[in-house]
This record gives C-alpha cells, structure tokens and sequence, in this order.
C-alpha cells in the first residue's frame, strides 16, 4: 500500500488556538499515528482502544484519568470530586485544574481582543493577568491567603 502521509499544520486545523494540554494530547496523538497506514479497503468505524470491544464508556475514561502514570494528566482528579466543598467550588478547583479560568491570557488565546493596557493584572497591575498569577504570585493573592491561613 502506498503512503498517503501529508505534512499537515494541525494549528491550522483546530478553529481556536490549542492550550498547552491540548497540544500534548495531539503531539501523543501524531506520534502514535505516526508509522500506521490507511487501509482503505475497510469501512470506517469509531472504536475505543481502551476496551476490547471497542466500546467507549465515561467510568472506563474517568478510571483512564485517575490512573497516576497516565501523561499530561497530573491532577488527582479523584480526589477532587471527593473534596466536601459546595459543588460550585469543587467545578472552579476543576476549572483551575485544567486552565481554563477566563484570564485575560485565556481569553486571548481563544480569540478575544484585549487591548495592551488592559491585559495586566487588576489587582496589581503587573504583566499579563493569568490564572496562576490570579490565583497565587499576585501581590493581592499572596495577601489574601495570608489572611485566609493565619
Ligand atoms: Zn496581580
């Protein structure tokens, strides 16, 4: 069978800028992908490679997401959902988790215009606001957990 592999600009492809975990899960993705063939003699199907029968299950996924050696998944994901917090701060610790907190940095790399003097920190005002600087290396932050755990 002939070789039918095309160089293909995969942030060409994705209608808004990947973030960093995206981007590993699709390095993973062509990398895998990498020596296989096309055969085109049999019909397409969606199968899941996780399951013998090729069936594709959320409990199989989440057990998949929890396993620690699993790459570029290093959050204990299940310990999150076992935190006894309101359900809207276990959902803002997820949204951190997996940075997509709406910073300004987040919000322009989907796309979103931000104007120069606006991109800084609104506490602090320095360099550009995003979640770990929100959320911890702000001056403001820094204080407030001060506070919080004295
Ligand atoms: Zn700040």
């Amino acid at each position: 069978m002939a070789s039918r592999k095309m160089e293909t600009n995969w942030e060409e492809v994705f209608s808004r800028p990947l973030l960093e975990r995206e981007r590993c899960l699709l390095t993973e993705l062509i990398q895998a992908l990498h020596d296989k063939e096309i055969n085109t003699n049999m019909e397409d199907r969606l199968i899941w490679i996780h399951d013998t029968a090729g069936n594709f299950s959320v409990k199989h996924l989440s057990s998949l997401l929890v396993q620690t050696n699993a790459d570029c998944v290093e959050f204990k994901f299940d310990r999150l959902w076992k935190i006894k917090v309101p359900p809207k701060v276990r959902y803002f610790i997820w949204l951190v988790s997996i940075d997509r907190i709406p910073s300004k940095e987040f919000l322009i790399k989907r796309g979103v215009v931000i104007s120069e003097e606006l991109r800084g920190c609104p506490w602090c005002g320095l360099g550009i606001e995003f979640s770990f600087h929100l959320l911890f290396a702000c001056r403001f932050a820094a204080s407030f957990w001060q506070v919080i755990f004295s």
